[in-house]
């Protein structure tokens, strides 16, 4: 496929070949006549922009003529035949001026003046009397038209180029609706506002004399022209947007606009309806002074803001509210009207919710404090006042000063937030006090602190100042205003005034702990050793100068004497514990080599005793021949003493034995109901003896944890001992029980009894109550010794009560088994 690709045509060529084309009535009429016979010559001698207008003016569907020349030799194109009627086509080549012949005296000066090189001339529905149908008495016609001077290269003029439209219809339908709201029309003549209509060409269709006075011109001067020629400024304005959205939309438009022409420089509101035909109804208020009015105004409050915004002071207005109710329309209150940033600030609340708030809304309690009053003084008297004001509410809390001003009816109300300032003050005040107080608190606890102090002034240590301690440490001598070496001698070699000389130096405080120092309490007394902690502080003064030395401490000579002597006892304490550690080690190894050798001994004797019993039986069962009588006697009183010798020797061995620890237990489960039985049928013959009674209740159940033969040792013991130590006819009982995991046995008697005094010491060993007296009743003193050790051997224990007279209790505790 192939495209036919072609030159873009030029205006000129494509104009040319549309006429040639489309070739007129006008185009053959042009081509066919004979120019010669016009001033303007044969066509072929016209110069090329004639020429070129023409063929363009041919090709126009726009009413077009060219009035050419002096003479205005007219050439038209098809279009514009309708414009002159019947005078075409006569017409061509002829003078415009004779073909226009009527209306010429209107237009001449047109012409004319556009021939002469003026600017081109834009006529807008002229109104001309025309002959165009003939028949004479003219037409009422109106013409748009425009009239552009057509020159050469050099500007030498050629012809004049009339571009024209018919409105004469259009303009008579406007005529018609124009009379129809002639009605409306009266009323808005009255109108102050200026009124206009437009058709929907935006042509003016009416306008009141509210409007002709705003133009300035009678309307005659509008009707009919289009809104945009009468006010070309209005194109692109929000004007223009606004009217063609009336008339497209058929909605109403209200908007204020600028302006602006050669004449008027206004500001205007605007009022724009849709009209009947899809024109639009306008109204227009010049609202030019009003807007200036405000514009004033807002400068001026513009400026008043910019001023007590940026300032730093509190700037309020207050108007003031007056009591209607009463006759003298008294100031009850004031409204706030106006509050700067700074004011708002100050006061800790934001302008919104101040403005239009009353005072006594905003902060009630200001009544009390003589604000409102001050406020009403001003307003009355006119006269400004300065005050001080201190609030301590919670929606109001600082000190204020104000400066009160009436100005046109309110109040001019500056202020500032003094509240630091006067706290500054305040606080200056209170510290000053505080001082008084403190410098008079400090005098006295200098005075009586507990611990020493001492001002020393000066290079030579001069005492300014000294308290009651530092009295009662020197002894009291009159050293202020003294130079510490004279006033104290005896410290000269002591290295305290060197000290002091080195604290004032350098001004490094020096701390010393139980530091001993002779001082002698008067200035013959002899030197006594004292001991103080103590520190000197230099003195530095306002300017960072060091002016002296503060002595400050504690006596603490007592302690550290106090200390010494403990730390002389704890040694000596020392010393002593170890001598007795040494002195029981001794009697441990005495007591041993004590046991050891009673249970040697004891050995070393049975032996001798036992053949001394052997053979006094022998010989007293007559084996070694006959005895006498007295003999016999002899001899059973011979192994009576063997027995009870014997019986000692056994004691001693038993115990012997419990002291080098050296005892065996062989425990196992005992029922303690036969051991009694054993116990009781051995001392049963001496009790018969003694017509005692023995109670016993029964304890078949119990079972102790224990080594029979030591627990039968311990039950003949205690039985023995009751039989032993109770009256001929007295009572025995035995009771057993289970107590917490032991069974207990309890022997009692009613026999002496023992003295409370003795009630531990007969368990030690070989101790007898009054043995003396009792030496009727054998014994070692060993029994109870040897039963309590066993008991307490196998986890139990012995212990005994008693009242003297009235009898003993013997309590035997051994766990259960
Ligand atoms: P002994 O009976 O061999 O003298 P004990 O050690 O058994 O030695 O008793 C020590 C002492 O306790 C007795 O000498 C006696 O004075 C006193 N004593 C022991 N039992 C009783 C008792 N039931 N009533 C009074 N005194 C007693």
């Amino acid at each position: 496929m192939t495209v036919n690709r072609r030159k873009p045509l030029s205006v000129e060529e494509n104009v040319r070949q549309r006429a040639s084309r489309n070739s007129g009535e006008m185009f053959t009429r042009c081509a066919d006549f004979d120019w010669a016979t016009t001033p303007m010559g044969p066509a072929t001698g016209w110069p090329e922009a004639i020429r070129s207008t023409v063929r363009l003016m041919l090709a126009s569907p726009i009413a077009m003529s060219l009035w050419c020349g002096a003479d205005y030799t007219l050439l038209y194109n098809d279009a514009y035949r309708h414009i002159i009627g019947d005078k075409h086509p006569a017409a061509l080549g002829r003078s415009g001026a004779k073909v226009w012949e009527e209306m010429w005296p209107e237009v001449e000066s047109q012409f004319d003046g556009v021939r002469a090189g003026g600017p081109s001339v834009s006529v807008h529905e002229a109104r001309f009397m025309m002959e165009r149908l003939g028949g004479g008495g003219g037409e009422e016609c109106w013409f748009t038209y425009s009239l552009t001077a057509l020159t050469d290269d050099t500007g030498a003029y050629l012809a004049v180029v009339v571009v024209i439209a018919d409105v004469t219809e259009h303009l008579r339908a406007r005529a018609a609706f124009v009379s129809e709201s002639a009605r409306a029309e009266s009323i808005l003549e009255s109108m102050a506002d200026a009124h206009f209509t437009m058709d929907a060409d935006f042509r003016m269709v009416t306008m009141n004399s509210a409007m002709e006075r705003w133009l300035g011109a009678s309307a005659a001067d509008f009707l009919g022209r289009s809104h945009w020629e009468v006010f070309p400024n209005l194109i692109g304005t929000v004007a223009e947007a606004n009217y063609r959205r009336v008339a497209a939309d058929g909605v109403e438009a209200h908007w204020t606009q600028h302006y602006r022409d050669d004449v008027r420089d206004c500001v205007l509101d605007i009022d724009a309806y849709p009209a009947a035909g899809g024109g639009v109804t306008v109204f227009e208020r010049d609202v030019t002074e009003r807007t200036r009015a405000e514009a004033a105004l807002c400068e001026s409050e513009t400026r008043f803001r910019a001023v007590h915004d940026s300032s730093p002071h509190g700037f309020a207005l207050h108007r003031p509210i007056r009591d209607g109710a009463r006759a003298d329309g008294a100031i009850v209150d004031f409204e706030v009207t106006y509050i700067n940033a700074a004011g708002a600030r100050i006061v800790g609340l934001i302008p919104d919710k101040m403005l239009g708030h009353t005072m006594l809304e905003l902060w009630p309690n200001t009544e009390n404090e003589g604000v409102l009053a001050a406020y009403v003084r001003v307003m009355e008297t006119g006269e400004s006042h300065d005050m001080e004001l201190l609030f301590e509410h919670p929606e109001l809390n600082g000190s204020f000063a104000l400066t009160i001003v009436r100005v046109d009816g309110e109040l001019a109300i500056t202020f500032t937030d003094a509240t630091n300032r006067l706290r500054a003050e305040r606080e200056t005040t209170r510290l000053l006090a505080e001082l008084t107080v403190e410098r008079a608190r400090l005098a006295y606890v200098f005075r009586h602190a507990p611990t020493f102090l001492a001002v020393l002034r000066g290079p030579e240590h001069v005492f300014e100042l000294v308290n009651d301690s530092f009295r009662r440490l020197i002894g009291d001598r009159p050293v202020v205003g003294k130079p510490t070496r004279d006033a104290m001698p005896e410290l000269r070699d002591q290295g305290f005034i060197e000290i002091l000389d080195r604290v004032l130096e350098n001004g490094l405080p020096f701390i010393g702990r139980e530091v001993s120092v002779m001082l002698s309490r008067t200035a013959d007394a002899p030197l006594e050793e004292r001991f103080i902690d103590f520190v000197y502080l230099p003195l530095v003064e306002a300017d960072g100068s060091r002016s002296g030395v503060i002595a400050h401490g504690t006596n603490v000579t007592e302690q550290v004497l106090a200390r010494r002597e403990i730390e002389r006892l704890y040694v000596a304490e020392k010393e002593a514990r170890a001598a007795v550690e040494v002195a029981y080690g001794a009697a441990d190894a005495a007591n041993r080599a004590k046991a050891d050798f009673l249970a040697t001994m004891s050995h070393e004797l049975r032996t001798p005793l036992n053949a001394i019993g052997g053979y006094a039986e022998l010989i007293e069962m007559g084996i070694r021949g006959p005895i006498t009588s007295d003999q016999q006697n002899d001899l059973r009183r011979i192994l009576v003493s063997q027995r009870h010798l014997s019986g000692l020797i056994n004691d001693v061995l038993d115990y012997a034995k419990l002291e080098t620890g050296t005892a065996q237990y062989d425990l196992t489960n005992v029922a303690i109901c036969e051991e009694l039985t054993i116990a009781e049928s051995i001392v049963t013959p001496q009790a018969r003896a003694k017509r005692l009674t023995l109670d016993q209740t029964d304890c078949s159940p119990l079972t102790v944890r224990a080594d029979t033969e030591k627990l039968r040792q311990i039950l003949i013991n205690l039985l023995s001992n009751a039989v032993k130590f109770t009256n001929d006819g007295g009572r025995i009982a035995v009771t057993c029980a289970t107590e917490d995991g032991f069974v207990v046995l309890r022997f009692s008697d009613n026999g002496i009894g023992i003295p409370a005094d003795k009630l531990e010491a007969i368990f030690d060993p070989f101790v007898q109550v009054k043995p003396g007296l009792t030496r009727t009743q054998e014994g070692s003193g060993l029994g109870l010794a040897i039963s309590r050790d066993l008991a307490r051997g196998m986890g139990g224990d012995l212990r005994a009560e008693s009242t003297p007279g009235m009898g003993s209790l013997f309590i035997l505790s051994l766990p259960s088994a």
